[in-house]
């Protein structure tokens, strides 16, 4: 199966969100699950997942992302942020119980100074104490573009993060095209090199979801300056590489390209038309 979508805005629910997504070709999507400046969670209405859940079984709509709110900070050097940040999280998980074939997105968390050691243990932490495992939907650490203190843009932080949750079963990884470029990462030059190293390092297993986004910027930035697809250093090869890899065809691909949505309709055309079938 092909999951290919777009980030969708959640103002109108879920059921919106998946008519929407069919209107523009695709069969998944993503949202936040709050606003993504804040921390303040509105209720969902169980009426919504539960005609949710039944139409996107039937209408062959795959694995969708529940994006955490960008100013979640796990490892902030506040002690009041890390709370609020962990308490949200924790509300986000229990809402997404009731929601099916979903998975959960968040950015690790920026150190702010205090270094990435140190970033790496209190975002562990937290996830032990939230018991993040123990949620049936999966929770995924995204691959970051290393812009200021941000964690998780070496493949090495991913994995001393998992490691250090006791039940890690339900943990992985999310994979965003511009950020492991932005980190260094030649996904351009040799894809396949890259998915041994976060194999050796990380283990693909993890892999979970995929962010296609090109790259305002050249291998290394560390910008994180998303670009629509082929107009980026990245390229429109390199992405028809990426949708048909074996390690990673499987998995559900979101956009998140500066567009509207007709212009994602556009690229999620693309996109089906890069696809190969095999
Ligand atoms: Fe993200
Ligand atoms: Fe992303
Ligand atoms: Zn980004």
């Amino acid at each position: 199966m092909f999951t290919i979508g777009c980030h969708l805005s959640f103002s109108k629910g879920f059921m919106a969100m998946a008519k929407e997504i069919l209107s523009l070709g695709g069969s998944g999507f993503q949202f936040f699950t709050g606003n993504p400046r804040g921390y303040a969670s509105k209720e969902w209405s169980a009426k919504d997942i539960a005609a949710y859940n039944e139409f996107a079984a039937a209408n062959g709509i795959g694995t969708a992302i529940a994006h955490a709110p960008y100013v979640y900070n796990l490892c902030a050097a506040r002690e009041d942020i890390r709370q609020i940040s962990f308490d949200a999280m924790k509300s986000d998980l229990q809402k997404l119980e009731a929601v099916d074939n979903v998975v959960y997105n968040f950015h690790p968390g920026s150190h702010v100074g205090q270094g990435s050691e140190t970033g790496v243990a209190l975002i562990a932490d937290a996830l032990n104490r939230m018991e993040a495992g123990r949620f049936k939907t999966p929770v995924l650490l995204e691959t970051m573009a290393g812009k200021g203190s941000e964690v998780g843009a070496r493949f090495e932080e991913l994995a001393a993060i998992l490691e250090k949750v006791e039940d890690n079963a339900n943990l992985g990884v999310c994979l965003d095209t511009c950020h492991v470029f932005d980190g260094g990462y030649d996904i351009v030059g040799d894809l396949d090199g890259v998915l041994e190293a976060f194999d050796r390092i990380v283990g693909l297993s993890r892999l979970k979801a995929v962010h296609l986004n090109d790259s305002k910027n050249p291998l290394g930035s560390h910008k994180d300056r998303h670009e629509k697809l082929g107009e980026g250093y990245i390229g429109a090869q390199a992405f028809a590489a990426i949708i048909n890899h074996p390690a990673l065809r499987e998995l559900p691909f979101c956009l998140e390209t500066p567009n509207e949505l007709p212009g994602y309709a556009e690229e999620i055309a693309l996109l089906r038309k890069w696809r190969t079938e095999v």
